[in-house]
Order: structure tokens, then sequence, then C-alpha cells
């Protein structure tokens, strides 16, 4: 995001709206850090500017730039998935896809939130521990998957390496019996990590509604604590049968 130095006034109502803290004052005007912002839109949305002096730069959609508005502006379209947001669909669909079965689990590994951000060189590091490790199961449509130069070594394409972000994911789905080998590998990256950090597993319940125990086992065999979640798609409906 750019501010237009001739037409702002320098009143500072944007400055708040920033969550990366990438506006400041500069010649009592408002400027953007280019570097800290993560291109989420949430100062042009705020129309908080009285002067319209908020302008998104043609640039924001150029390679690599452009990753930072996919991974971090909600209402854009990712030129890779097709989708909005960060990942893939699938993770918000299972009720009704059922493609992650009761053999199987879900991971999904976040990185970054509003305020901190995020650097791609950290995707790197996972993506490394991982491959390093022999877990190649990277979801084929998430948007990290395009990002990655060789499977085997898990090394991005070094041009994105200084992009920054709001937040990124990585997702994988693997048999339940490789959680707890997967978990230990990501326990190990975590603290070269520069941000804070989500680890999700998804899992279909029991009869019951109980979280399955093996999966629970894992989980805390790595030595990772949990709390239930659950997020639903209202209007998706529910495979019955
Ligand atoms: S686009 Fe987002 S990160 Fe960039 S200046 Fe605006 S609010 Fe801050
Ligand atoms: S709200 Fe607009 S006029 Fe006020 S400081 Fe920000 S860019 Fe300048």
């Amino acid at each position: 995001m750019i501010v237009f130095k001739d037409v702002c006034v320098g009143c500072g109502r944007c400055q708040p709206y920033c969550p990366a803290g990438a506006i400041h004052f500069e010649d009592c005007k408002s400027a953007v850090d280019q570097e800290i912002c993560y291109e989420c839109g949430t100062c042009l949305r705020s129309e908080i500017c009285p002067v319209d002096a908020i302008r998104e730069p043609a640039n924001v959609y150029e390679y690599p730039r452009a990753l930072r508005k996919y991974f971090s502006d909600p209402t854009s379209t990712h030129a890779v998935t097709g989708i909005q947001g960060r990942g893939t669909e699938e993770s918000k669909t299972n009720d009704v896809t059922l493609r992650c079965g009761p053999g199987d689990v879900g991971i999904a590994i976040e990185i970054g939130r509003p305020t901190l951000g995020m650097g791609l060189r950290d995707i790197q590091k996972i993506t490394r521990a991982l491959a390093c490790n022999g877990i190649h199961e990277i979801e084929p449509n998430n948007p990290i998957n395009s990002m990655i130069l060789d499977p085997q070594t898990g090394d991005l394409i070094p041009e994105l390496l200084d992009e920054r972000v709001l937040s990124a994911i990585i997702e994988m789905q693997v048999k339940k019996e490789r959680l707890a080998e997967i978990l230990r590998v990501i326990k190990q990256v975590i603290p070269e990590l520069d941000s804070v950090f989500t680890l999700d597993v998804a899992t279909m319940l029991e009869p019951g509604l109980t979280v399955p125990s093996d999966v629970l086992k894992a989980i805390e065999s790595e030595g990772f604590s949990w709390r239930p979640n659950a997020k639903i798609n209202m209007g998706l409906g529910r495979v019955t049968e």
C-alpha cells in the first residue's frame, strides 16, 4: 500500500488501522514502510482517509510481492488456488467431502498473525525439516507447494524468501499412524520460527462426539497440549450416509 503524499493532510487517522504498524509519519505526512506492509488492505478498506490518499500501487500484483496480498488480504483470490485465503478449501469442507476419513488426520501448521506477520523464510524452515525427514505430503493444492523449488530438500524459490505475509499455512493429510512422527519433526523446528505458531490436527469424531484416543495419544506423546476446536462453514450441509 502507498500513501499519496501530495494528497495526505497528515491527520494520522489511518495509522491505528494498520495491524502491522507499517504506517508512520514522515515529514508530517503518513508513509507506508514497504518492507513491513504485507498488503492486507485493511487501511484501504477502512475508508478512514478523508482525502483518499491511501492507494494500492500497481506493483501489488507483481511477482513476488503479489504473494503478500494473496496470503494477507482475505478479499483477494489466490492466483494458485483460485479461492480466497491462505490454504485449500478442503479443511473447511470435510463434512461434505469426507476426504479426510476415519483412518486419516489432517495437519495444518499455521505461522503468523496480525501485528507479528511472518517472513516466508520461516515456511522454508518447516518445508526443509519435513523434506529432510522424508515427509512429502503437503497438499498439492496448498499454495506453499507451488513455492517449493526442490521437493527433496524443501527449498523454496529463492526470490520469495524476503517476502512478508500476515500468515501462511502448510496443510497435509496423512494416515493416523504417521501423526506422532510428523509432530516430532515439527516440534524440532518450532524454536527456529520467528513468529507465533499454531498446530492444527483435524480428525473425525467417534460416536458420542469423542476425539479418537489414538490421535490424542500421538499428540500428548510428543509433548503437545491440545484443546478441542471446530470450524464450521454454515450452509454447506452434511453427508448423512
Ligand atoms: S495494507 Fe495492511 S499492512 Fe499495508 S499499510 Fe495497509 S493496513 Fe498496513
Ligand atoms: S488518513 Fe489519509 S490524510 Fe490522514 S494521515 Fe492517513 S493517508 Fe494521510
